[in-house]
């Protein structure tokens, strides 16, 4: 995979998608990179459901807590989750 500032749109795969997710889900992401992602997961129903579970996660999170000190211990036990329901990231 080649790294390129152009702004044509060029496909990602899943393995380039979901290790966004976290940056993709607060916004982090370049204008390019969160279309990219969000044309991916749009497309991809596999990566579609690994979204949607972590933004759900992250809305109950943010709802039940405003003060989230420990939020890289639950996303990595996030991530733990995905793997359990049969994701890897080596995939
Ligand atoms: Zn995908």
């Amino acid at each position: 995979m080649t790294i390129s500032t152009e702004l044509e749109r060029q496909p990602i795969d899943c393995r380039t998608a979901v290790r966004q997710l976290w940056d993709y889900l607060d916004h982090e992401l370049d204008a390019v990179r969160m279309a990219e992602v969000t044309a991916h997961v749009e497309r991809c129903a596999e990566c579609g459901e690994h979204f949607a579970f972590a933004r759900t996660f992250l809305s109950a999170l943010s709802a039940s807590r405003s003060d989230v000190s420990d939020a890289a211990a639950l996303r990595s036990r996030v991530v733990e989750a995905l793997q359990r329901e049969g994701f890897s990231s080596d995939a």
